[in-house]
């Protein structure tokens, strides 16, 4: 028996101390293993949200939490003003586990945080553009889908279609190109001799978890092909095995010329990101171009070998799918009962609308809170499943039950 009741213990709220860009759930956290969390009350929740999945491998990992502890006694940073014993490695490792996944032999740029990938992504993409491709100066634009998600700096939002994040934020970067998302023929058409890249997330998470049509990722492969212009996939929240593959491009069996990791690369224990990729692309970016204090610390690259470690056996991934296939049998019956309106799942991850008339998505979550499970909504009436996947799959039931509870 929990010690209190899920719901009790808040404090955060409204702290007139704490910048209010967040508008979290009424619960106050102290501490969590594998996927679940208790509040400071001392009730007991499944995390069905897993930090957005940088909690992929759950709250605490043993083997995350070993690899972390024992470099936090060796050496934390370094700058990249001197290299240290984890970077090669972590590079190495990182380029072995995308190697095949990727169009080209791979090299590595670590950053920290998933916007900062984006950026690092966006930087190589037009760098190339002008000194391989021969874009005009200044001239380079990006393709980009309506709907996106790729992280808060002013450049990035400037590519956003959402109100709220970009209302109040101008003046915005030039340089990008908006269109339809899953539409590939719209991707072709925006295609022009200034086009450098096509800025993609393979599956839209924040969106939803939106899953575009089957031929969209192979249609927009071949586009770039035919026109010579990078293929970027954002795997930060689709990769690192939410999917049931290990990046969510293999769903197609597509290989793009760079992609952006983050989020689940720290392990839920630090920020951790990178951009992996095409040596020939990334070589564009030299020294002194380029560059990032806490990018690659002895830290991260002990806690991302470690993560590498743990996708490497194939393991999660081959969890992510058996459970996935539950999840959506699972979700199939709400929905032929009628208390669900439309769901998209792959792998450990799904997007949930509920009746609009019935409840806004944040109803869904502060109900199911007091149930003891925690999710988070997204635009509307949509909620987001992405347990850690290395949730039972008695856990999974439990969180389900309640999420049908709460539905009726
Ligand atoms: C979360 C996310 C980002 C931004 O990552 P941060 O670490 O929050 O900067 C970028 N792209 C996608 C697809 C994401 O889900």
């Amino acid at each position: 028996m929990p010690a209190a009741a899920p719901g009790a213990a808040h404090a955060a709220g409204s702290t007139p101390t704490l910048a209010q860009n967040y508008h979290p759930l009424p619960v106050t956290l102290a501490s969590g293993s594998g996927a679940w969390v208790r509040d400071t009350a001392g009730a007991d929740y499944l995390d069905l949200l897993a930090g957005y999945s940088a909690l992929n491998f759950g709250h605490g990992h043993p083997t995350l939490l070993a690899a972390a502890h024992a470099q936090l006694d060796r050496i934390t940073l370094t700058s990249r003003a001197f290299d240290h014993d984890l970077l090669v490695p972590f590079a190495d490792a990182l380029a072995a586990l995308a190697a095949p996944r990727v169009a080209g032999p791979p090299m590595v740029l670590p950053m920290n945080t998933g916007a900062e990938a984006v950026e690092t992504a966006i930087k190589a993409a037009r760098k190339w553009g002008y000194d391989v491709k021969g874009v005009a100066p200044d001239r380079a634009t990006i393709v980009v889908a309506s709907g996106n998600f790729h992280g808060r700096t002013t450049t990035i939002v400037s590519f956003s279609d959402d109100a709220d994040a970009r209302t109040g934020f101008g003046p915005f970067t030039p340089g990008f190109r908006i269109v339809p998302y899953g539409d590939a023929a719209a991707v072709r058409d925006a295609i022009d001799e200034t086009t450098v890249a096509v800025l993609l997330e393979p599956i839209q998470g924040e969106q939803g978890v939106v899953i575009p049509p089957d031929d969209y990722w192979p249609a927009v492969r071949a586009a770039c092909d035919e026109a010579g212009v990078l293929l970027v996939a954002d795997e930060i929240q689709s990769g690192l095995g939410r999917t049931g593959t290990t990046f969510a491009c293999e769903l197609w069996g597509v290989r793009p010329d760079l992609m952006t990791l983050g989020k689940a690369l720290g392990g839920g224990i630090v920020p951790v990101s990178a951009v992996v990729g095409r040596a020939d692309v990334l070589g564009v970016l030299t020294y002194g171009t380029h560059g990032s204090t806490f990018g690659g610390n002895p830290l991260a690259c002990a806690v991302g070998l470690a993560v590498i470690g743990l996708l490497a056996t194939g393991e999660h991934q081959e969890r992510a799918r058996t459970l996935g296939v539950h999840l959506r049998e699972r979700l199939q019956s709400l929905a032929d009962d009628g208390l669900v309106e439309r769901f998209r799942a792959v792998g450990l991850w799904a997007g949930v609308d509920v009746d609009p008339a019935r409840f806004t998505g944040r109803e869904v979550c502060v109900r199911l809170l007091e149930q003891g499970v925690l999710v988070k909504d997204t635009h509307g009436s949509t909620i987001r499943l992405a347990p850690p996947l290395v949730i039972g799959r008695d856990d999974l039931d439990l969180a389900l039950d309640r999420l049908t509870l709460v539905l009726r």
